[in-house]
C-alpha cells in the first residue's frame, strides 16, 4: 500500500509574506487545519487546506493567538 505520498504546497506567510512550504498527506481527508510556523519570522500562520479536484485550496491566515 503507497499512500505515504505527501503533496508539498507553498503558502506566503501571512505576516511577512515569504514563502513557505508545507506537506499535506492526500490520505488525511479532505479538510484540514494546519499551524505552520513561518521559517523567516516564526509566526504561526493558520493553513486550511481544501481538496479541489486534483489539487488542492490553501487558505493562510494570522494564527496569532
Ligand atoms: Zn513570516
Amino acid at each position: 500500500m503507497r499512500s505515504d505520498h505527501l503533496a508539498e504546497l507553498s503558502f506566503a506567510c501571512a505576516s511577512c509574506g515569504e514563502p513557505n512550504l508545507v506537506l499535506v498527506e492526500p490520505e488525511d481527508g479532505a479538510d484540514q487545519d494546519l499551524v505552520v510556523d513561518c521559517w523567516v519570522c516564526c509566526r504561526p500562520n493558520r493553513v486550511q487546506v481544501r481538496a479541489s479536484g486534483a489539487g488542492f485550496l490553501l487558505q493562510v491566515s494570522a494564527g496569532n493567538t
